[in-house]
């Protein structure tokens, strides 16, 4: 690569000279060439479509996918998760962080030049301004003419297109927490609630303010994981590369000797289709998203030139080098990322698979610990907490295990818990002294659902004697 002779030393005005500082004094106008890569983008951009589309699906009743706050409940098609069963989803998150780490190392911020949402929205903001203001000269001429009637009737188009994809954004966000059909009729009536209207308002704001404005900026200077890409990236990273071997010496066309080998034709047509403003012939540098823009661009020079693609591709270093590439199964980040995202996946079975219709919990009432009874029986006694996860209203069955003569009181009848509801009851549960050998003994709750046929569920407790009835056996 071409570097300064004294880039060792690190200082401020040399990192500047190698790594482009956009700090957004000058607005990016990218143009905009098809391409396999410009295609692909496309592809997965319209992945985001499910964010605009999905609060509308539906499933029996309700809306297919919905995370209730209110209520407490997510809802995602036949599943209802409860915040007792959140600890399933700290697995779903982990897989997606481990899955973008794993992305990373191997073919650097493909998340960010392909599927982000900063990186999408821009992409769809820019290329309405390109529809309204024409290619990049035509806007720059355009941002710089004095306002006349059809400047301000192309700008307010323009603002007036960026706000309508900012508030659809800003409703379809707000419409997976709540009835999306009913979320358009209250806002249409005014009637939407506060939370609503705060979530509509931040979200235009943002996605005017960051696709419409901010653009590359926030990629260069406020996401968190460009700043950890780094760290991320080893010697076999796929990034698009610059071949400067068969680059270099940069000479145009119309200067080239006869006979002389093309390399870079010193077009720039890859630098000004970068949606972050970068020269890759520079070298790979921190605001790259590796969308392969640059590619396209490159790559349909050369076939104008009858030269073979590939004078920028994505590569690895070591390929770059002529060093010894490593499979993935040879390189420890892509074999720890790839296990974990496995772990997080089973771990996401298994918890989805162990989710129970109810939830039961016993609360020892501990003051006192426990009672001696006229028949010298020993007395402790517990709140017990049903909640019904499931979608019917259900009757419990209740009962205690642990002791061969116990006897229980309060669960004389099965308890209703209505769907969605939590009931609780008081117990008393007596066990004979002689058959308290302990201080301590464990004792089992069971639930048994009388209105379905479902599995037992159950709460392991403990129950309390008197300490001198285990010094008598001792
Ligand atoms: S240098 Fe190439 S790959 Fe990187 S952001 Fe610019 S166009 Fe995309
Ligand atoms: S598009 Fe290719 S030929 Fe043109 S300047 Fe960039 S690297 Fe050189």
């Amino acid at each position: 690569m071409q570097q300064p002779e004294n880039l060792q030393t690190t200082t401020a005005p040399v990192e500047d000279s190698v790594w482009q500082l956009n700090t957004g004094s000058n607005k990016i106008h990218a143009k905009r060439l098809a391409g396999p890569f410009r295609t692909f983008k496309w592809l997965t951009a319209s992945l985001w479509l499910f964010i605009f589309l999905g609060p509308y699906l539906r499933w029996g009743d309700r809306q297919a996918v919905l995370f209730d706050i209110p209520g407490r409940q997510f809802h995602i098609f036949g599943l209802t998760i409860y915040p007792y069963d959140i600890w399933v989803l700290t697995f779903v998150l982990a897989f997606f962080a481990m899955l973008l780490v794993m992305l990373t190392v191997l073919a650097g911020r493909v998340f960010c030049g392909y599927f982000c949402f900063q990186t999408v929205w821009t992409d769809l903001f820019s290329w309405i301004e390109a529809r309204l203001e024409g290619p990049p000269q035509t806007r720059i001429a355009l941002d710089a003419a004095p306002w006349n009637l059809n400047k301000l009737g192309i700008k307010v188009s323009k603002h007036t297109l960026w706000l309508l994809i900012s508030m659809l954004t800003g409703v379809s966000f707000a419409a997976w927490f709540t009835d999306a059909y009913q979320l358009w009729h209250d806002f249409f009536t005014l009637q939407a609630h506060t939370s609503a209207w705060i979530v509509l308002l931040m979200f235009t704001g943002g996605t005017y303010l960051f696709a419409g404005f901010m653009r590359e900026q926030v990629c260069f200077w406020l996401c968190p994981y460009a700043r950890i890409q780094a760290v991320l990236y080893d010697q076999d990273t796929l990034l698009p590369t610059y071949d400067e071997a068969r680059g270099e010496p940069r000479t145009k066309l119309d200067r080239m000797a006869e006979n002389q080998r093309v390399g870079c034709v010193d077009c720039d047509q890859c630098v000004v289709v970068c949606p972050t403003g970068i020269d890759i012939r520079e070298g790979s540098q921190i605001g790259c998203i590796t969308c392969g823009l640059c590619i396209d661009a490159c790559d349909s020079v050369m076939d104008k030139i009858h030269q073979p693609h590939g004078l920028i591709r994505y590569g690895s270093m070591n390929e770059f080098c002529g060093d010894k590439l490593n499979r993935w199964y040879q390189r420890p980040q892509v074999l720890v990322s790839t296990a974990i995202v496995l772990l997080s996946v089973l771990a996401t079975t298994y918890g989805l698979n162990s989710i129970t219709e109810a939830e039961l919990s016993i609360v020892p009432n501990r003051q006192p610990m426990f009672v001696v009874m006229s028949d010298g029986g020993i007395q402790n006694s517990y709140r017990l907490r049903v909640f019904n996860k499931s979608k019917t209203d259900n009757h419990y069955r209740i009962e205690v295990d642990g002791f061969p003569d116990i006897s229980v009181k309060g669960n004389e009848r099965p308890l209703l818990v209505n769907h969605g509801r939590m009931a609780s009851i008081s117990l008393f549960v007596k066990i004979p002294r002689e058959q308290l050998l302990e201080e301590i003994s464990p004792l089992t709750f069971r639930i048994v659902n009388t209105t379905h046929n479902s599995p037992a569920i159950e709460y392991r407790s403990l129950f309390i004697a008197p300490q001198h009835r285990r010094n008598q056996h001792d």
